[in-house]
């Protein structure tokens, strides 16, 4: 089938439960459908409609003709020496993301992107120098937990997935949502919600607009104490303070039984490590159920920071844990395939001109 005549078709991977019930209500089916539709695609891995034997003949024969299900495709993979596996996964129009599978011994996690780069502009990460193209579909989400899964097959099982990969998810928050729904339904990959994290930027109104639609745990990516130093490191600080943050953490936290916030605090030599910060963080978390990762920093090309030295970060993690606050480290996982955090970059096709406005900084030794 030719790619024109393909894209024409409704990619059944961009509804979630609620989407598909709505698609064959208005077909005149029943909203059963949606489940007997997930089952086959999810549990069975079926993609032929002729096969979906308990659809009558007459919806097999309208879905062969107007559905697809279309999930990206692998490009590449790499094998760490640690078994963490990077795939670079293609999306329409010549863009590309990268999906990472971290096995451990008792759970198996993705780090699954959610845009085309990103549209932030955090001074540390590789994926913001890429500049922005655009938010992945839902199908382009939940399409990397499918081909990864088939990918890994009998050798592993995802159990947990992470949104960390490329992108904010929240500025893509309807299809987030959407995806992150499909993770946890039953009839398609049944994670439950503690093993299901957004980890966001503190983009405040969508971390309020979550806690109506959707129950997942939630990591923040605070990585400074104060305004001054966070407006620098995270810019999107300066709309959305760090007092309202905390607020919105707070209430996230509440909405939920057992609820605590995770906040990933990036250790930056001689930039957010000192023992002030630390007790910065800890006053600042006070009030919120808490849990710190500490996130040894990933150097990239063409970067200006570095890693704080090991035992300045054990310092600065027992400081926390000395002060009541469940501390850790994160492990570095895969950094020899470029797969750890903050190392993601695929191929963005920049609609943004950030990459070009960073080259032009750069040659002035602006950053
Ligand atoms: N945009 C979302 C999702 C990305 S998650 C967010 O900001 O939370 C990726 C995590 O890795 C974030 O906490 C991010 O701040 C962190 N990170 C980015 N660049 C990094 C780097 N070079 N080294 C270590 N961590 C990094």
């Amino acid at each position: 089938m030719s790619e024109s005549v393909k894209s024409e078709l409704i990619n059944l991977l961009d509804f979630d439960r609620k989407g598909l019930q709505a698609f064959f209500v208005e077909l005149g089916e029943k909203p059963f459908r949606a489940t007997q539709l997930l089952k086959w695609i999810y549990q069975e891995g079926v993609e032929d409609f002729q096969q979906m034997t308990n659809l009558s003949k007459s919806l097999r024969a309208y879905l062969i003709e107007h559905c697809t299900i279309q999930a990206p495709e692998i490009l590449l993979e790499k094998i760490a020496s640690d078994g963490t596996r990077k795939w670079v996964i293609q999306m329409s129009c010549g863009n590309r993301v990268e999906t990472v599978f971290i096995p451990e011994e008792n759970r198996g996690t993705l780090c699954v992107s959610s845009q085309v780069g990103c549209a932030l502009a955090c001074t540390f990460c590789s994926t913001a120098q890429q500049g922005f193209n655009r938010n992945l579909n839902v199908s382009e989400i939940i399409g990397q937990l499918y081909v990864a899964q088939q990918r890994l097959a009998d050798d592993a099982k995802i159990t947990n997935v992470v949104m960390m990969g490329m992108g904010e998810p929240l500025l893509n928050f309807d299809n987030a949502v959407a995806a992150m729904n499909l993770m946890m339904d039953d009839f398609c990959f049944g994670l439950s919600k503690r093993r299901v994290t957004v980890s966001t930027s503190g983009i405040v109104p969508a971390m309020n607009r979550l806690n109506d639609v959707c129950d997942v745990s939630m990591a923040v990516s605070l990585h400074a104490p104060t305004d001054e130093l966070r407006n620098q490191l995270v810019p999107i600080n300066e709309k959305y303070p760090l007092a309202d943050l905390m607020e919105a953490c707070r209430a996230y936290a509440k909405a939920g039984p057992r609820r605590h916030i995770t906040f990933e605090y990036v250790m930056l030599d001689g930039i957010n490590d000192s023992r002030q910060d630390a007790k910065a963080l800890i006053r600042l978390l006070s009030h919120v159920p808490s849990k710190v990762n500490l996130i040894p920093f990933n150097p990239f090309p063409q970067t200006n920071y570095q890693c704080s030295p090991m035992p300045r970060i054990i310092e600065f993690r027992d400081t926390l844990h000395n002060a009541g606050l469940v501390t850790t480290i994160r492990k570095t996982r895969g950094e020899d395939i470029d797969a750890a955090c903050g190392q993601l970059v695929g191929q963005v096709k920049d609609k943004s001109r950030r990459h070009i406005k960073l080259q032009q900084m750069r040659a002035g030794n602006a950053i």
